[in-house]
């Protein structure tokens, strides 16, 4: 194997997500040795490195900066020098700084290694007793506006396991909106602080939950695993049924058109067809596109 941190390579190390005994040996002496280290935040990562006595010149890399830092680092890996990228917390490119560098490095030909270590996402997921066969990972939400709805629609009607970030204050927000899309009975497990002194697991459902965090205020982080939607049995429950659910969702802020789409998956009935009974027109007559 080659010895590293190898010249010319980009390294994305992963970092503890909040017990510092997660940081791996790997981790520890490629960050010791490399030459360039990209950082999220100097300041926040500064202490983690000068501990593992790392000498390599810092630099920082971070949402506002990415543009202008990437060429600087391509030159860097042209010039042979090894550039290893770490966030704050957990895996760099996952809702944090990366995504973008590991894009241009590949085209730039240069060889990208990742050195994993904790990930909240998915440590949430394997410790929440829900499906990981299959699993969605969404991030963070819009905070409001017509994406966030058409994301949080989405999610309601997704079949398999969904991985949601969300800052405390608004997780009172998610909760609510997960109430009225997916219903109170729907699985959920808030991971909160996890590998962190005060780690604990909030669920086992959206009602669950939503009355634990309206009693003991958010804080800290907080990951959400969401179980997946229930498989709906093609039976029709005629006009009036469909009708009630449709108005619900709208009420619940759902676009009309929005609301047919995500009543069509698995109901039997086409998205058409439930748009036109808001309408009380047959199924032809529906202009779906109109809201
Ligand atoms: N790159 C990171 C990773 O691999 O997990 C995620 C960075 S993202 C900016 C930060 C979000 O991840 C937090 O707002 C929270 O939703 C989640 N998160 C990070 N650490 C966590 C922890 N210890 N417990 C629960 N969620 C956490």
């Amino acid at each position: 194997m080659v010895q590293e941190p190898a010249g010319g390579s980009l390294y994305l190390v992963g970092t503890p997500i909040g017990h510092l005994g997660d940081l791996s040996e790997r981790a520890r002496r490629v960050l010791a040795t490399a030459d360039v280290i990209a950082c999220e935040d100097t300041r926040h990562s500064g202490q983690l490195l000068s501990a593992l006595g790392a000498q390599g010149k810092r630099l920082s890399f971070h949402q506002h900066n990415t543009r202008g830092r990437i060429p600087q680092l391509l030159d860097l890996l042209e010039q042979g020098q090894s550039v290893a990228v770490i966030s704050d917390a957990g895996l760099p490119g996952i809702s944090d700084p990366g995504e973008d560098l590991v894009a241009a490095a590949r085209s730039a030909g240069r060889e990208v290694i990742c050195v994993p270590g904790p990930c909240a996402a998915t440590t949430a997921l394997v410790s929440s007793g829900l499906p990981s066969g299959r699993f969605c990972f969404e991030g963070f939400l819009p905070p409001k506006g017509k994406q966030r709805k058409e994301r949080l629609a989405a999610i309601a009607s997704e079949p398999r396991t969904t991985v949601i970030y969300e800052a405390p204050h608004r997780l009172l927000q998610l909760l609510n909106d997960l109430l009225t899309l997916c219903g109170g009975d729907r699985p959920l497990q808030v991971a909160r602080e996890l590998t962190k002194r005060h780690e604990q697991q909030v669920g086992p459902t959206v009602a669950s939950a939503l009355a634990h965090f309206s009693v003991h205020k958010p804080q800290g982080e907080f990951t959400l695993v969401l179980g997946g939607a229930p498989e709906v049995v093609a039976e029709d429950h005629g006009d009036a049924y469909w009708r009630d659910a449709l108005q619900q969702l709208i009420e619940g802020g759902l676009s009309a058109n929005a609301a047919a789409k995500q009543l069509a998956q698995g109901s039997g009935r086409s998205k058409r067809e439930l748009y036109a009974l808001l309408h009380n027109t047959s199924d032809t007559d529906g202009d779906e596109d109109a809201d």
